[in-house]
């Protein structure tokens, strides 16, 4: 997602590591290269001209650390220049409240459809956490494009959201059914999807406008694609000046230019960016919280994402017993097996390297490639093992390893190599034990 600026970064770092002390000339060489990372990123140049006026700032402010090497110092610097940047005017924090109407607002082609389910998915998803049911109604006033309403009940049905359509053709008379229907069933939300066009239109203006004073939603949400990146900034200051709204969401972050987007969104607009989405799929939405994105554009890891969404995936039960596992010294291959199923749950190993510090930019894809290759190996070989052979490893004798090699399309090697990595595993749980769990591991 980040991945472009993020090796900018990562290199610019590299070569700052082999310095001993900020000198004129590599603080200005360090600008420049900042300068140039963010323009590749399609960041605007005159926020890239403030953002580097900054980092100037600071580090000329710097009295140097002794005990901190320089590089060390300078990713400070921009990490925490990066957070302030994109925490302008107002928190990124997320919360509706109930009841409440959403209208989701944006150009066709900007995600809108796909969002709402997201947003109903992620909803339903945080209330089923605290043990709490939440009615949602969808409903479309996109007449324009073919099917737009159709698309909306298949992914509001999806994602698990009552569907109302609305019987009136004008679009304002529509939201008002709409509005209605929401208000007589007591739902929870509603969430309005409008109309689009393909590029600014006065008269979609004007509707929305109407629809506003209407009903007075007490969220109007913008969301704006990431990959149409500087062009996003002057729609989303027509959609402010003409109808106004609260947050918005930037989809399409899975894309490279997603970066400036983030970036400059924030830093001019000074209005919260509540989502990113990330996917086209229905949990491909995550919460925007500055100092993470930083952490993600620096390439310094980002576990609490990850810990969340290692909770979204495999529930609390799961978890501790694997846990127990783990750090038993019963652990057996079977434990090692449902590990690695735990782990395709949560997403691929190329997915979950990002958010460990330290890792994502040192592993080449071909690494990581091969890594994946060897979990799906492991995973045929255990599968092909006699429950007993699973509990005990100590019956594994030269014909069961060539029948289970056999069996899984493998080599004996493999079968070594797998046994080998299955003894590591078994020690560094050890080691964990000692020191309590993530104790020491990332420091
Ligand atoms: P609308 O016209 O604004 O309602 O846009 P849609 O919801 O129909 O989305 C347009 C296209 O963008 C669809 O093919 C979606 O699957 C895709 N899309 C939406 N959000 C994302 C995202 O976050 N990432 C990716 N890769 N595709 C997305």
């Amino acid at each position: 997602m980040f991945d472009f600026l993020a090796k900018k970064f990562g290199d610019l770092f590299e070569l700052f590591s082999k310095e001993t002390t900020f000198t004129d000339e590599n603080t200005a060489k360090i600008l420049d290269e900042i300068k140039a990372a963010l323009i590749d990123s399609d960041v605007p140049y005159d926020v890239v001209v403030d953002f580097t006026r900054q980092v100037k700032q600071d580090l000329l402010g710097k009295k140097v650390l002794k005990n901190v090497r320089p590089d060390e110092q300078l990713l400070k610097i921009v990490y925490e220049r990066l957070v302030k940047f994109m925490s302008q005017g107002g928190q990124d924090c997320f919360s509706f409240e109930i009841p409440s109407v959403v209208m989701v607002m944006g150009l066709q082609g900007a995600g809108k459809t796909t969002t709402i389910a997201k947003l109903v998915h992620f909803v339903k998803t945080q209330a089923e956490k605290k043990r709490k049911n939440r009615s949602i109604l969808v409903a479309s006033v996109d007449f324009y494009r073919p099917a737009a309403v159709e698309q909306l009940e298949i992914v509001a049905q999806q994602a698990a959201a009552v569907f109302y359509r609305a019987q009136e053709q004008n679009p304002v008379a529509a939201a008002m059914e709409i509005y209605q229907k929401f208000k007589k069933d007591r739902y929870d939300l509603l969430f309005l999807d409008t109309a689009g066009r393909l590029h600014f239109d006065e008269q979609m203006m004007q509707e929305l406008q109407q629809i506003n004073q209407k009903l007075l939603p007490r969220y109007k949400i913008l969301v704006l694609d990431a990959m149409t990146g500087q062009q996003s900034l002057s729609i989303a200051q027509t959609f402010d000046q003409k109808v106004g709204f609260y947050a918005s969401i930037l989809t399409k972050m899975d894309s490279n230019a997603s970066a400036g987007a983030a970036l400059a969104f924030r830093y001019v607009l000074k209005k919260p960016i509540w989502f990113i989405g990330t996917g086209e799929k229905l949990p491909d939405l995550q919460e925007f919280v500055p100092d993470r994105i930083a952490q993600r554009m620096l390439n310094m890891g980002d576990m609490q994402t990850l810990i969340e969404k290692i909770d979204d995936k495999i529930h609390a039960a799961e978890q501790e017993k694997m846990n127990k596992a783990l750090l038993s010294d019963a652990m057996s291959l079977e434990d090692f097996g449902l590990q690695i199923d735990m782990m395709n749950k949560v997403g691929s190993l190329s997915s979950l390297m990002k958010y460990i510090p330290g890792i994502a930019n040192k592993l080449s894809a071909e690494q990581i490639d091969a890594g994946e290759r060897e979990v799906k190996r492991f995973r045929a070989i255990i599968s092909s093992m006699t429950p007993k052979e699973r509990k005990d490893v100590t019956v594994l004798n030269d014909s069961r390893k060539q029948r289970i090699a056999v069996g899984s399309g493998t080599t004996v090697q493999d079968v070594l190599i797998l046994l080998q990595r299955f003894e590591q595993v078994k020690q560094y749980a050890k080691l964990l034990k000692k020191s309590g769990p993530f104790g020491g591991l990332f420091r």
